[in-house]
């Protein structure tokens, strides 16, 4: 690799996973050495508790709000009682289940940095975008919506994600060269702002990232890792695609 960021490999286990799976993925991890990158998983809430100190861990979602009156939520304070150090945000099935706009996904990107915690900003396109020739609109829009809201130099504590939707769960992996497009934009969208930040954000590729197509994704010029989905459910699987970055 040509520059210097670290690369990180993040698994999303959205609603999966049970306690056995927790116990598996914990040894299967501690059992290698993956030096010079960071591994995190992001479980559902009630495992948190479950992991030893060892692993990097990230939450799936996050309220806006510090505490309250918000029932079925859970705040960053509660989180990070919980050796949580990531959030993914924005992620496209929120989006699209729970109705997240750009405006509220800028609100819990400023509730994570707030917190002294990761964000992983999750942007990409449904297929019918990228068919109508305005798939660069579409990822600066979301983009912008929290540069509005937090500047680009909070963009330093910002892990971002591209992840079309076409490819999320449905086996149909953006190719490295189409990845690469997209995560050079992006890189080339921040640095109109601020040279060094783009140099130096770390972006991550999601979408049907499997052991077989992880080393060619992650060797893009401006992939630095991978969110994994389905994939981050089966310890081995997720180990070869964590020793591909
Ligand atoms: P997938 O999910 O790897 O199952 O496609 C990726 C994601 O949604 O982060």
């Amino acid at each position: 690799r040509t520059n210097s960021r670290r690369q990180l490999v993040a698994g999303n286990w959205k609603m999966n996973g049970d306690k056995a799976l927790v116990e598996q993925m914990q040894k299967q991890l501690a059992a290698a050495s993956l030096e010079n990158m960071d591994v995190v998983i992001c479980p559902p809430f009630p495992y948190f508790g479950q992991f030893d100190s060892k692993l990097k861990l990230g939450s799936q979602n996050i309220s806006e709000f510090d505490s309250g009156a918000h029932t079925g939520e859970v705040s960053v304070a509660m989180l990070k009682e919980f050796n949580c150090q990531y959030v993914i945000i924005g992620h496209s099935e929120r989006r699209a289940d729970n109705h997240e706009s750009n405006e509220l996904v800028a609100l819990k990107v400023a509730q994570v940095l707030k917190a002294n915690l990761t964000p992983i900003l999750c942007v990409g396109e449904p297929e019918s975008v990228r068919e109508d020739g305005t798939l660069f609109d579409y990822i600066a829009t979301q983009l912008d919506a929290v540069l509005l809201k937090v500047g680009i130099s909070q963009f330093a504590e910002i892990v971002l994600a591209y992840e079309p939707i076409w490819a999320i769960g449905t086996g149909k992996t953006a190719s490295p060269a189409q990845a690469q497009e997209v995560h050079a934009f992006i890189r080339g969208h921040l640095a109109k702002q601020d040279d060094k930040i783009a140099a130096n954000i770390v972006i991550l590729y999601g979408g049907s990232v499997k052991g077989n197509n992880a080393q060619e994704l992650f060797s893009q010029a401006d992939v630095d890792g991978g969110l994994i989905g389905g994939a981050s459910l089966n310890p081995e699987d997720f180990l070869s695609i964590c020793q591909a970055a």
